[in-house]
């Protein structure tokens, strides 16, 4: 007997409580002594048999230990098909986090990483190779394939994009989403040589070559994932016809506060390493570098470096990585500037920029006792690193000096500008601003490679092409202090939760009303107030940010203050005594945010600095009369053609982010769009452990327990009529092929004996259980 199951529909793991009350129609099926599944804090859930049913728990004597708990009611399930895996979860007998949990289980432990739910692919990291996974004659496979024709996989996604593209003659774009480390690039990476290779034009050998360059610069050891994207991406493939004609790459926030300081056992950017350990002699001679990148300070991601018993932690290792190679991929990377372009000559400018910040990273201050107004000045013993940095920077080292030390203002009284004045910096404020410099250069360094790569691999302006597009950028995040950073990441994750939630449930269920195709509603939540609370006009935390940093003297607390005013009565913001965990902070210290994916405190600290992007206008202007050219060029109007002149009305980055995100959103909007849920298996970048607690939770932050309802009742696949009829009708009999197109289908559906719980006939398409059309698709090719 088929058991009677409904399904938590809320995958939202802020507030079990919001969460539908399970029914007791959810119970039929379990009896006392029955095999159960019930919710286990480590292995997300554990088999148990059911002791007792109480009016608020049931009690679960768990096979494990024979121990018995209590548990409520929505955290415990009906054991089916425990032993057999499915590729797609839909297709299992009990939709729900336990039987989703089990066969992601299952999968993993058969080594088939990859499995549907619908037409979401999920995605576990294995890490190891998995033998013949990405072979050629695997893509070769995929080709001309229909989604579920063959097992889940990732070239089966690239493949219904290129497919979908040239049947709608409608961009595609590929949303590939998951914590740091679930394999998200990985997955891009896939996805970008499924659709570029074979018979590789130059152009699109290019796109491939293109990856290396953006792993050097923008790419880190951290502590979840050895090979850490720091920056997202939307990487464009367009194609006239089949054929690839050009590509497009836009990218966002690359962490800028790495250039500078790395929490221990994380590395700064490979390029520097790569440099350090790859550059020839004379390279390195002329830029003034040793083979000892821990000598330097921005390297040197474990302070203990320079005290006298450093810890095991702080190996040398750490910072040279066995696995990375740095010295081999240095002359990668140089290969691959030049195949995007740039001569010589510009790769010697590069690597003297990069050289520059980190002898820049090495200058220090002290008090200049002979200024009264309690100036500083550089360190003598750091001299040598001040003319370095001068010299590879391509300034005058008492410019250098000056514009570090101190900086010019231009006070204004009455609305009416004064004359520039000089003011004496502290130690540590000079440290700030050289920081502030290091990672001005870096982040626009980075900005204008991926300029050049842009340019490497042309569209043509006149020519109406269509893409491709995958988006690669991270996860919700949530540690134990977030700043800045992580704001800025979550409030893209709600964007990107929303646009989910709105293309998968939402549109789904609308078109199903158009087609007039009976359907019962699956609830969702939406996340539309967490948008509001983001970038609502006036209100929103950006622009109470932004305007926090334009007043004369901008102060964390204060905009802490009015945040939490201005939101008073608000569910999604909080102070942080709203959680057990933050009632040490104070109000103006910071804020809690409830996100769909879980509640997280933020702390304002830097709030106000990170938020900045501007430099003290003596150090933009030495940077700008820069010997170097590509430095100055940086510098004069910046590669995104922003005019740097009044740094005061310069955008904010909080700001920038905020608009980058909405041309992003227009653009996937306008397109077919296909998504990609990545999951880190344990937390250790171990092969073969699963971590059940671990998967779940990240299975309810992807949204997943929802749409496997949603889908469990849905037909995933779908064609117009007439695109049915023009893609058989040639290949059968006239008499069939003279039908009218509705009619066409419903003859030929039934001529084939499909059953009719397998497909709905809506006003203008047919529509397909999961898998089905694929099926369907077989039998016809068969027959014809
Ligand atoms: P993310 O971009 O999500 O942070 P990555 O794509 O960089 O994660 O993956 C992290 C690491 O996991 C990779 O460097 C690789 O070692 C391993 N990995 C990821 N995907 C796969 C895969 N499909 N097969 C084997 N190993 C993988
Ligand atoms: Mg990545």
């Amino acid at each position: 007997m088929k058991r009677v199951t409904q399904f938590k529909s809320n995958c939202s793991s802020f507030d079990r409580s919001v969460r539908s009350i399970p029914s007791f129609t959810r119970l039929v099926g379990m009896e006392f002594g029955g095999p159960v599944w019930v919710s286990h804090s480590s292995q997300g859930f554990t088999k148990g048999t059911i002791d007792d049913i109480t009016a608020q728990s049931i009690v679960v004597k768990k096979d494990e230990d024979g121990i018995k708990i209590a548990a409520p009611y929505d955290e415990v399930f009906p054991i089916d098909d425990e032993d057999r895996s499915v590729e797609d979860h839909c297709s299992l007998i009990s939709l729900n986090e336990a039987s989703l949990l089990n066969n992601s289980k299952l999968r993993f432990e058969e080594k088939h990483i990859y499995t549907y739910v619908g037409n979401v692919l999920i995605s576990i990291n294995p890490y190891e190779s998995i033998n013949g996974l990405y072979s050629e004659d695997r893509r070769m496979e995929y080709k001309g394939k229909s989604l579920g024709k063959l097992p889940p996989h990732i070239y089966a996604i690239a493949e219904k994009a290129r497919l979908e593209l040239k049947r709608n003659k409608e961009s595609q774009s590929i949303v590939v989403s998951g914590e740091s480390g679930s394999g998200k690039t990985e997955s891009q990476k896939s996805i970008l040589s499924y659709l570029c290779t074979g018979h590789a034009t130059p152009l699109q050998q290019r796109i491939l070559d293109i990856n290396p360059i953006l792993e050097a610069f923008g790419n880190a050891k951290t502590m979840r994932n050895n090979n850490s994207s720091r920056f997202g991406k939307f990487v464009e493939v367009h194609f006239d016809g089949e054929n690839v004609c050009g590509g497009y790459i836009s990218h966002y926030l690359l962490e800028r506060s790495r250039v500078t300081s790395q929490q221990s056992g994380e590395r700064n950017y490979h390029i520097f390493y790569q440099l350090i350990a790859g550059a020839d002699d004379q390279t390195l001679t002329r830029l003034k570098l040793d083979k000892q990148p821990h000598t330097f300070h921005y390297l040197n991601g474990c302070p203990q470096f320079f005290g006298n018993a450093p810890s095991n932690r702080c190996s040398g290792e750490t910072l040279s990585d066995a696995l990375l190679s740095d010295a081999q991929q240095f002359n990668g990377v140089v290969k691959a500037l030049e195949s995007v372009g740039l001569k010589l000559e510009k790769i010697g400018q590069v690597v003297s920029i990069l050289a520059g910040i980190l002898h820049l990273g090495n200058i220090k201050f002290i008090d200049d006792t002979a200024d009264m107004k309690g100036g500083c000045k550089v360190d003598p013993s750091t001299e040598c690193h001040l003319s370095h940095a001068s010299s590879l920077l391509g300034v005058e080292s008492n410019e250098l000096r000056t514009s570090l030390v101190c900086r010019i203002m231009q006070p204004t009284k009455g609305g009416v500008r004064g004359t520039l004045i000089r003011v004496a910096l502290k130690p540590g404020e000079a440290v700030v601003g050289r920081d502030g410099l290091a990672k001005a250069i870096y982040s626009r360094l980075f900005d204008w490679i991926v300029s050049k790569i842009n340019n490497s691999i042309p569209l043509e302006d006149n020519k109406e092409t269509k893409f491709i597009g995958v988006l690669d950028i991270a996860g919700f995040e949530f540690f134990k202090h977030n700043s800045f950073e992580q704001l800025c990441i979550n409030y893209c994750n709600e964007k990107m939760q929303n646009f989910f939630a709105e293309r998968v449930m939402g549109e789904e269920q609308l078109l199903y009303q158009r087609e007039s195709i009976p359907f019962n509603n699956v609830q969702y939540t939406s996340n539309t107030d967490a948008m509001a609370l983001f970038e609502g006009k006036g209100t929103g935390i950006l622009d109470i940010l932004d305007e926090e940093v334009r007043m004369p003297r901008p102060s964390y607390a204060n905009f802490t203050s009015s945040l939490h005013k201005k939101h008073e009565k608000s569910f999604r913001l909080d102070k942080p005594r709203g959680s057990k965990e933050y009632r040490h902070l104070r109000d103006e210290d910071g804020f809690l945010v409830r996100h769909f994916a879980g509640t997280v405190c933020y702390e304002t600290k830097e709030f106000i600095e990170k938020n900045k992007d501007e430099l003290h206008m003596s150090l933009e202007a030495a940077m700008e009369g820069s010997s170097v050219n590509l430095l100055s060029g940086l510098f004069k109007t910046g590669v995104d053609g922003r005019s740097n002149i009044n740094k005061l009305r310069a955008s904010t980055i909080g700001s920038k982010f905020k608009a980058q995100l909405a041309v992003l959103l227009q653009r996937l909007e306008k397109t077919g769009t296909h998504f990609v849920r990545c999951i880190k298996p344990n937390e250790h970048m171990e092969s073969g452990k699963f971590n059940g607690g671990l998967v779940l939770s990240q299975l309810r932050c992807a949204g997943i327990p929802s749409l496997l309802t949603l889908m469990h009742s849905a037909y995933p696949s779908r064609i117009a009529f007439n695109d049915l009829y023009s893609l058989y009708a040639p290949s059968l009999p006239t008499k069939l092929a003279k039908l009218e197109s509705r009619l066409f289908c419903k003859c030929l559906f039934r001529a084939l004996g499909l059953s009719p719980q397998d497909y709905a006939f809506g006003t203008s398409k047919v529509f397909f259980k999961s898998g089905k059309f694929a099926e369907f698709d077989t039998i016809v090719q068969g027959e014809s």
